[in-house]
C-alpha cells in the first residue's frame, strides 16, 4: 500500500540553499507565475501557504524576453531578485514554436546555471494507474548534451546538431546525484546512458559516474542501457523506488515524462532546476492554453514543486503538513480536477486541501 514518505528533503551539500530570512523570519521567493494557467495555479499555492502559515514572502517577477546584445535575454529586475533571494517558484512559460528567439526557460537555466533537474514521480493514492507504488527520483544533466544549442547547416539538406559533453559539467550532477541519494536515504545511484553507441560522449559522462562514485563508498552504483530502462521501467517500475537515476539532458528529459505518464500524468509531476547559487521549482507541464483562464486547472504539480522547494530551504515541517493535505485530499477522491476525472474547479481543491490544514 502507498504512504506519504515524511521528511524527505531534496537538497544537498553540492547545491544548499544560502538565502537569508528577514526581520519578521520570513525568507523572500521569487515568483513567476508564468502564462495561460500559470496564474491560476499560483494563486492556488500562495493561498495554501497563507493558510499553512508558512513563512514565505512572495516577490511576484516579471520575466518577458527583452533582448539584449541581439539574443533573448531576462530583464535586468528579475535576474536581481532571483540572485538575491536565491530561490524562484516558477509557472510554465509559454514557448513560440520556430520563432526565432531561444526558449525563456533555457534562458534561465542558463543564466543561472541551473546544472541539475531533480524529477522525482511518487504514485498518487486512490489516483487508479495502471502501475501502483511508482517512487522514482529522476536527475537529468541540465546545461549541456543535445541541448547546448550548437547547431549549422554544412550544405544544403545537411545539418549538424552538436551533442556537448564536458567532464565539469557530468561531474558536477553525478556529485549531486550521489549527494542527494544520501540526502533521501538511497543506496543507489544508476547512471542511464547509450555509451554503446555514443562512445566518447556518454562514455565520458560515464566514467566521470565512476570516478565520482570512489567518493561515495556508502553508495552503490551501476549503470543501465536507456533502452533497457525504459523496457523494464513499463514493465515493472517498483524495483526502481530505491534508486536514484542520472543522465545526460535529452534522455532525462524524455525520461522523465515517461515516469510522469506512470503515475497519471504532467498535472501531479513536481520538478526543481538546481544551482549552485539559486534554484528554480516549477511544474512539469506547459501553460495548458487550452483550459486557461476558465479555473479548472489542476495546481498540484506546481504545489508539489513548492514542497521540494521548502525541503530545500530546509522548511520541512510545513512541507509535511501541506503535502499531507494534499495527497489526503486526493486520496478521498470527492474532490478532483477534471484531469484527475474529477468536476471541480481549481478553486474548490485549493479550499478542500486548507480546510485539512
Ligand atoms: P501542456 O502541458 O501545457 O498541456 C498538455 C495537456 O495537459 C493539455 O491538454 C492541458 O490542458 C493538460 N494540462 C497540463 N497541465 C495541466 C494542469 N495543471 N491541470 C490540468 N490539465 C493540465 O503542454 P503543451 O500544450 O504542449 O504546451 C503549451 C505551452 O506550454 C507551449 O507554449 C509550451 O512550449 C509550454 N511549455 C512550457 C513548459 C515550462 O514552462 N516548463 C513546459 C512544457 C511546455
Amino acid at each position: 500500500s502507498f504512504q506519504v514518505l515524511q521528511n524527505r528533503f531534496y537538497s544537498s551539500r553540492v547545491a544548499q540553499f544560502t538565502g537569508q530570512k528577514d526581520a519578521s523570519g520570513k525568507y523572500t521567493v521569487s515568483l513567476i507565475e508564468g502564462d495561460g494557467i500559470g496564474p491560476e495555479i499560483a494563486v492556488a499555492v500562495k493561498d495554501i501557504f497563507a493558510a499553512a502559515q508558512t513563512p514565505i514572502n512572495w516577490e511576484p517577477i516579471n520575466v518577458d524576453p527583452i533582448l539584449k546584445d541581439g539574443k533573448t535575454a531576462i530583464p535586468d529586475a528579475a535576474i536581481e531578485s532571483i540572485r538575491r533571494n536565491k530561490i524562484a517558484l516558477k509557472g510554465p512559460l509559454a514557448t513560440p514554436i520556430g520563432k526565432g528567439h531561444v526558449s525563456l526557460n533555457l534562458t534561465l537555466r542558463r543564466t543561472f546555471n541551473l546544472f541539475a533537474n531533480l524529477r522525482p514521480c511518487r504514485s498518487v493514492a486512490g489516483f487508479k494507474t495502471p502501475y501502483d507504488g511508482v517512487d522514482t527520483v529522476l536527475i537529468r544533466e541540465n546545461t549541456e548534451g543535445e541541448y547546448s544549442g550548437i547547431e549549422h547547416v554544412v550544405v544544403d539538406g545537411v545539418v549538424q546538431s552538436i551533442k556537448l559533453i564536458t567532464r565539469e559539467a557530468s561531474e558536477r550532477v553525478l556529485r549531486y546525484a550521489f549527494e542527494q541519494a544520501r540526502a533521501i536515504n538511497r543506496k543507489k545511484v544508476r547512471v542511464v546512458h547509450k555509451a554503446t553507441i555514443m562512445k566518447m560522449s556518454d562514455g565520458l559522462f560515464l566514467n566521470t559516474a565512476r570516478e565520482v562514485a570512489k567518493d561515495f563508498p556508502d553508495i552503490e552504483f551501476d549503470a543501465e542501457l536507456l533502452d533497457n530502462t525504459c523496457l523494464k521501467m513499463t514493465t515493472d517500475p517498483t524495483p526502481y523506488n530505491d534508486k536514484v537515476l542520472v543522465m545526460p539532458n535529452l534522455y532525462g528529459d524524455i525520461l522523465s515524462d515517461m515516469c510522469a505518464g506512470l503515475i497519471g500524468g504532467l498535472g501531479l509531476t513536481p520538478s526543481g532546476n538546481i544551482g549552485d547559487e539559486c534554484s528554480i521549482f516549477e511544474a512539469v507541464h506547459g501553460s495548458a492554453p487550452d483550459i486557461a483562464g476558465k479555473g479548472l486547472a489542476n495546481p498540484t504539480a506546481l504545489l508539489l514543486s513548492s514542497m521540494m522547494m521548502l525541503r530545500h530551504m530546509g522548511l520541512n515541517e510545513y512541507a509535511d503538513k501541506i503535502e499531507k493535505a494534499a495527497f489526503d485530499t486526493l486520496a478521498e477522491g470527492k474532490v478532483l480536477t477534471g484531469d484527475l476525472g474529477g468536476k471541480a474547479s481549481t478553486k474548490d481543491f485549493t479550499s478542500a486541501i486548507i480546510d485539512r490544514l
